[in-house]
């Protein structure tokens, strides 16, 4: 058994983003498969949004609540993400020992997220519904993204975390 690591499907090359392409990452991609088994995702392909599909961004409502709302349409698949999310997640605890994530993304992203206003002026920066939530219920497990997955130190602090992650969680088999 090796540890197990969740990545965005689009680092690795599978094309899963709205515009059909991908975000294939090679050192993501050689450095983890030498040393983990390697478990793709793509949140937003398996919400059902289809691929392709419109381009969403996080926006925050009169509320105050963040939403998934349409670009240039609109669109709100707020409620289909959480619920893949939740689902997805509560399946994934206790399997897994770390998480690559695309920056960036109103999915995936880790912290880099753009927020935007109902007039969809910026406003701050967020992390991505999957991975807020990921964060939420898997406090400790080691999260990256690929940017931060190019600083060599960086990279290496996670690559030992994974590890220990591995070496003291209970395994489900
Ligand atoms: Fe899918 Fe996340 Fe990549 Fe977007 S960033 S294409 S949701 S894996």
């Amino acid at each position: 058994m090796r540890p197990v690591v969740i990545v965005s499907a689009c680092l690795l090359g599978q094309p899963v983003r709205y515009d059909g392409g991908d975000k294939s990452n090679t050192l993501v991609r050689k450095l983890l498969a030498e040393r983990f088994d390697i478990f793709p995702l793509c949140p937003e392909a398996e919400a059902g949004l289809g691929i392709p599909r419109p381009p969403v961004q996080l926006v925050r409502n009169g509320e105050g609540m963040i939403e998934v709302l349409g670009v240039e349409q609109e669109l709100d698949v707020t409620g289909a993400l959480r619920d893949f999310s939740h689902r997805s997640i509560a399946q994934l605890v206790g399997r897994i020992d770390g998480a690559v994530l695309k920056s960036r993304s109103p999915s995936c992203g880790i912290g880099t997220t753009p927020l935007f206003d109902q007039e969809r002026n910026q406003v701050a920066i967020d992390s991505g519904v999957f991975a807020q939530t990921l964060l939420v219920h898997m406090p400790r497990l080691p999260v990256i993204d690929e940017e931060q997955f190019s600083d060599e130190t960086l990279r290496d602090a996670f690559l030992r975390s994974v590890e220990k992650q591995f070496a003291t969680r209970d395994h489900i088999v």
